[in-house]
C-alpha cells in the first residue's frame, strides 16, 4: 500500500480526528473557500436560519470532512455523517432526514455514489424540507407528504463533474478545493506536532510540507512516521536531517514522488522514448489499471508539470527527465 496515497487509510482514524480544527478561525488556508463561509454563516445566524446547503469538491485528504465539522460547530448544531455508497434504499434515506433536529448538518461523503432512487428522496427534502412516501400498491397506492426538520445537507466529491445536474442545481453554495500551498501545509503540521508533543524545528517543517503533495491528511501521516524514527533513531527533534533521513526511507522523494510514480516516468522515457503514449497503451506496459492510473496517479504528475496531455497522449516534460536523471541523447 503506498503511504503517499491521499485516500483514506485506516491508520488515519485516530490520528485525524484528534487533529481536526473545530472553528473557522483555526482552519488553515483555502482563503476564498474561508471568506465565502463565513459571510453565509454569520448571515443565516443572524437570520436564525439553518445554512444553505453546501457542496464541496476537491481531491482526497484537502479538509471536505473537517469543514462540514465546522460549519455544525460554528452554527452550534449537531452533525450526522454518512455517505454515498453506505446508503442504499430510499427508506434508509427518508430515516435519516427525519431523526435529524432542526438545524442539524447531514453530511454526505462521496455524493456523487448515491443511487438514483435515493437520489430522488433528496431533491424534495432538500428544496422543500419534505419527502414524498408512496403507501399501498397498485391502483390504491397513494402519495403522502411528510414534513422534515430544516437542515443543511453538505455534500463531498472528489470531482464536481460526477454529480446529476438536478443535485448540483440545489446547492446554494459550491466551492472548490486547493492543493495547499507549502506555507499553509507548514502552518498545519506545526500545529498538528503542538497537539501530539512532537518538536519540530522550521527546517524540518518545510522539508515535510514539500513533500507532502499539497494534501494536509498526507501531511499529518508523514509527521506521524517521521515522529517515530525521530524517536527510535534520534533525539525526538524533527530537523531537517531527520526529516531527509525518514522521508527517504520512506522512498518519498523531494517532490512527493514514491516508486509507482518514478515508474510511470522511467516507462514512459525507456519505453516510449517519453511519449507521446496512449493512456491504455502505458497502463498496459505498467500493468495497471487505466482508469487508477488516470485518476490516481496521474493529476499529481500532471499538476506538478513531470507529464503533459496532448491529443496525440501522454508526454514527458524536461522536469521529468532531469528529476529522473535520464541524459537527453537517450529520448
Ligand atoms: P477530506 O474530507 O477532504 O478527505 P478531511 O477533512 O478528512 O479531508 O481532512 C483530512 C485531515 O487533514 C484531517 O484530519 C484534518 O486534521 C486535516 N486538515 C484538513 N484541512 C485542514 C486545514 N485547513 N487545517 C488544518 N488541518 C486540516
Amino acid at each position: 500500500k503506498r503511504i503517499i496515497t491521499t485516500e483514506f487509510a485506516e491508520e488515519d482514524i485516530k490520528i485525524e480526528n484528534h487533529l481536526r480544527p473545530q472553528l473557522l478561525k483555526d482552519y488553515i488556508g483555502q482563503q476564498k473557500v474561508k471568506d465565502t463561509l463565513s459571510i453565509y454563516i454569520e448571515a443565516a445566524r443572524q437570520r436564525e436560519e439553518p445554512l444553505d446547503h453546501v457542496l464541496f469538491y476537491g481531491p482526497p485528504g484537502l479538509g471536505k470532512t473537517t469543514l462540514a465539522g465546522i460549519i455544525a460547530n460554528e452554527m452550534g448544531v449537531k452533525m450526522k455523517v454518512t455517505s454515498g455508497p453506505a446508503i442504499e434504499k430510499p427508506g434508509e434515506i427518508a430515516a435519516i432526514l427525519n431523526n435529524l433536529s432542526e438545524g442539524d448538518v447531514l453530511f454526505i461523503d462521496e455524493i456523487h455514489r448515491l443511487n438514483r432512487q435515493v437520489e430522488e428522496v433528496l431533491y424534495p427534502a432538500m428544496e422543500d424540507f419534505a419527502i414524498d412516501i408512496v403507501i399501498g400498491k397498485g391502483a390504491a397506492a397513494r402519495s403522502i407528504r411528510l414534513d422534515l426538520p430544516k437542515f443543511t445537507l453538505v455534500g463531498a466529491t472528489t470531482r464536481a463533474g460526477l454529480l446529476t445536474a438536478p443535485l448540483r442545481d440545489r446547492f446554494g453554495v459550491v466551492s472548490r478545493l486547493e492543493f495547499y500551498s507549502t506555507r499553509d501545509l507548514m502552518t498545519i503540521i506545526r500545529r498538528s506536532a503542538d497537539v501530539l508533543h512532537v518538536k519540530i524545528d522550521e527546517r524540518g517543517a518545510e522539508e515535510l510540507a514539500r513533500r507532502s503533495r499539497g494534501t494536509p491528511r498526507l501531511a499529518n501521516r508523514l509527521l506521524k512516521r517521521v515522529r517515530d524514527y525521530a524517536q527510535v533513531c534520534h533525539d525526538g527533534v524533527i530537523t531537517l536531517q531527520v526529516a531527509n533521513e525518514a522521508l527517504d526511507l520512506l522512498d518519498v522523494d523531494k517532490y512527493g514522488l514514491d516508486q509507482s510514480d518514478r515508474n510511470i516516468l522511467f516507462t514512459m522515457m525507456e519505453k516510449f522514448g517519453g511519449g507521446p503514449v496512449g493512456l491504455d497503451t502505458l497502463a498496459a506496459a505498467l500493468g495497471e489499471d487505466s482508469g487508477t492510473l488516470e485518476d490516481v496517479y496521474e493529476p499529481y504528475l500532471i499538476k506538478n508539470g513531470f507529464i503533459q496531455r496532448t491529443p496525440r497522449g501522454r508526454v514527458v516534460t524536461e522536469l521529468a527527465r532531469v528529476h529522473c536523471g535520464i541524459p537527453k541523447e537517450q529520448l
